[in-house]
Parts: C-alpha cells; sequence; structure tokens
C-alpha cells in the first residue's frame, strides 16, 4: 500500500518534470519504479564494464553528458555550440549519436545490428534515436518488442554504440587539445 502509493508520488512527480526540462525529453517513464529498475541498468549483469557503459549512457539520456549544445547551458560566457569534430551542425545529442560524419565508422555497425532488431525503426531516426537512448519511452509502444531478450539486446547494442561513440569523441578532443 505505502509503496504503491509512493510509486504513484514518484510517477507523478517525474513526468512533471520529464514536461518541463527540455534535457529529459528521452526518458521514458517507470511505471513501478520501486520495483522496475530501469531497462539502462536492468540487463547490465553484474560485470563492472557493462555498468560502466550502462553509466556512460545514462548520462547521455539525462542530459548530464557534456556536448558542445549543453555546455552553453552551464557556461555564463557564449558558447559556441558547432560540434568540435566536423565543424558542420550544432552538438546535440542527435547529431553525436546519428549525423557526426567524424563517428560514422563507429556507428554504422551497431545501427545495423539494431535495425536488424528492429527494422521499423529504419528511415525514421527519431524512433531511433530515442530507441537508442531509452526504449522504454512511450513513444515505442507496440513498436519495439518488449520481450526480454529483445530488450537485453537493445539495450546491449545502444549501451555498446554510446560507449563507442564517447570513446571516439574523447580521443578526437584529446588530439584536438594537443595540436
Ligand atoms: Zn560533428
Amino acid at each position: 500500500m505505502i509503496k504503491e502509493t509512493t510509486n504513484n508520488i514518484y510517477t507523478a512527480k517525474i513526468t512533471e518534470e520529464i514536461k518541463t526540462k527540455s534535457t529529459l525529453k528521452y526518458l521514458g517513464i517507470q511505471k513501478q519504479p520501486l520495483d522496475n529498475p530501469h531497462p539502462i541498468y536492468k540487463f547490465t549483469g553484474p560485470n563492472p564494464f557493462e555498468v560502466l557503459k550502462a553509466q556512460i549512457k545514462a548520462r547521455i539520456l539525462t542530459g548530464t553528458y557534456i556536448l558542445q549544445e549543453n555546455l552553453q547551458k552551464f557556461n555564463q560566457h557564449d558558447i559556441d555550440t558547432t560540434c568540435e569534430l566536423c565543424h558542420s551542425e550544432p552538438e546535440d545529442r542527435n547529431h553525436f549519436i546519428l549525423t557526426c560524419k567524424k563517428l560514422e565508422d563507429r556507428r554504422q555497425k551497431h545501427l545495423q545490428k539494431l535495425t536488424n532488431l528492429v527494422p521499423a525503426l529504419q528511415e525514421r531516426p527519431a524512433l531511433l534515436l530515442q530507441c537508442i537512448l531509452d526504449q522504454s519511452h512511450e513513444d515505442l509502444t507496440g513498436l519495439v518488442p518488449a520481450d526480454e531478450e529483445t530488450m537485453s539486446q537493445i539495450e546491449q547494442h545502444s549501451r555498446d554504440m554510446l560507449y563507442d561513440l564517447h570513446r571516439a569523441r574523447t580521443s578526437y578532443q584529446k588530439l584536438n587539445t594537443q595540436n
């Protein structure tokens, strides 16, 4: 009874909060958050490396992973939001995950695996991005299979993908600061 009330209060609060914060727009709302771990952490197992990858994914999902676009929000000075890797577009999550040309090699094999698993995501970049960030979001209901095996594989591929992109971005940044 208390648990149910707490779940309801939590869900109501977080729903309100998500509506007002653009950084949280990709975050799905868990129905019974006290009983159900978020898919990001549900399928990692005890392997510390998988947990690390899940943590990076969680930061990207909640907007606490610093891209050029949110760097501006945390800084009192004007910051150029242009991607420092390709210099062609503002670096937001869509750019980093799906369109930055400099990261194309790293993303392709993962995207292939994801769209093989969920063909409905091909040619639908907004939903593909949503699935990579949080497959439990309501926008994907009925589109993405909800059986545990598929969910676990989606989680594995998206976790690997975001970690690879993160690694590639970090090494580009190091190169830039050395030059
Ligand atoms: Zn770029």
